[in-house]
């Protein structure tokens, strides 16, 4: 076996003890004499892995018992417009820009109702978090919308805005179970499982029971209301069982780890040293404004295009793969997720200071 430090953006690397575990089960789940992939969603078998993964996940954000949990598909992108449509009452909705993801899920509630973006970070490449403090909060706005992790952009809001007593909702797909967070601050958070806690294919979304609506406009697919789901306990139709199964493992993972204040202290250290080094170097830096940086994504450039390619190719070679940044911000991106170790950054840093000396 030849792992390498994948540093993908998403999908991204998983625990190895976690995928070893899995591997053990693959063909035969704990006597069943079948793979969790082959079995009934019906059966008490995948009955005990969905609640065992939600009791799990219930224990390590201390998710409040009047917030569901629930296990959908459809990728982050979907709840773009799940969101609107159950959450809209009065059609109006204030979203904050800063990045593509708020963009796009912006642009999706518009077809639902009247959509006003109270702040943007567009005018600077979205390099920063935009001052949150005293919003122009629409007085009928059903919900305040923001991307709490910016995957592209490796920024990160780190105080949540003052969203006058509306609900906030949150897209917490890349920094979900990276530290802890009080569920009581959201009225729904969802997360694409992909970057920092699974396969693609689920999606996870906490919401308070309150906005769990039955009246909801006619045109509102069955699939998309999150009372089908609430109602079903995630099993309404066949759900992506076996990446359940997988985020499961993940939450047992994180839980034997120390839990969620555990990981904030290992990605504190992890992202601490890469971010010390870029301000040290006189080749690499990272063009996030200081306040806003993220933990989960870090991103960096030389200044020169042909040198952040030779970068990438060259680190690919010794095993650090996929710093290439995304293909609309270009640089580099190093995704240091939860499963990330220590000794993949200090490889990444050690590789960096080489390239360096080698090309001054
Ligand atoms: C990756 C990502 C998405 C899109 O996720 P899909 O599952 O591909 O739809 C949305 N929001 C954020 C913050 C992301 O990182």
């Amino acid at each position: 076996m030849n792992r390498v430090y994948n540093f993908s953006a998403g999908p991204a690397c998983l625990p190895l003890e976690v995928l070893k575990e899995a591997a053990e089960e693959m063909c035969d789940y704990r006597g069943s004499g079948m793979s969790v992939m082959e079995m009934s969603h019906r059966s008490s078998i995948f009955q005990d892995i969905i609640d065992e993964a939600e009791a799990d996940l219930r224990k390590l954000v201390k998710i409040p018992d009047n917030y569901k949990v629930l296990f959908l598909q459809g990728g982050a992108s979907q709840q773009f417009a799940a969101v609107p449509m159950n959450l809209m009452k009065n059609g109006v909705a204030d979203y904050i820009v800063t990045g593509q993801w708020a963009k796009k899920a912006a642009k999706e509630a518009t077809k639902y109702g009247k959509v006003k973006v109270l702040a943007s970070s567009e005018n600077k490449v979205f390099s920063y978090i935009p001052d949150c403090s005293s919003l122009d909060i629409d007085g009928d706005a059903d919900y305040v919308y923001i991307c709490e992790n910016n995957t592209i952009y490796g920024t990160k809001y780190h105080t949540l805005p003052d969203t006058k007593g509306k609900d906030l909702v949150a897209d917490v797909s890349s920094c979900f179970l990276s530290e802890p967070t009080d569920i009581n601050k959201y009225g729904l958070v969802f997360a694409g499982a992909q970057k920092n806690v699974g396969p693609a294919g689920v999606v996870i979304a906490v919401i308070r029971d309150d906005l769990i609506r039955d009246d909801l406009p006619e045109y509102v697919p069955t699939m998309l209301k999150y009372k089908t789901h609430a109602d079903a306990g995630s099993l309404y139709n066949t759900p992506p069982c076996y990446g359940i199964y997988i985020c499961g493992k993940v939450f047992k993972h994180l839980i034997k780890e120390g839990g969620l204040e555990a990981m904030k202290e290992k990605n504190e250290h992890k992202a601490g040293i890469l971010y010390d080094f870029l301000d040290e170097s006189k080749m690499f830096s990272n063009p996030v404004e200081r306040g806003s940086r993220s933990l989960m994504n870090v991103t960096f450039v030389t200044g020169n295009e042909e040198l952040d390619k030779e970068f990438v190719k060259a680190a690919a070679a010794r095993g650090l793969v996929n710093l290439k940044g995304h293909r609309t911000v270009g640089g580099m991106r190093a995704s240091i997720y939860n499963a990330m170790p220590l000794e993949g950054v200090e490889s990444l840093i050690a590789f960096m200071k080489e390239f360096e000396k080698e090309h001054r």
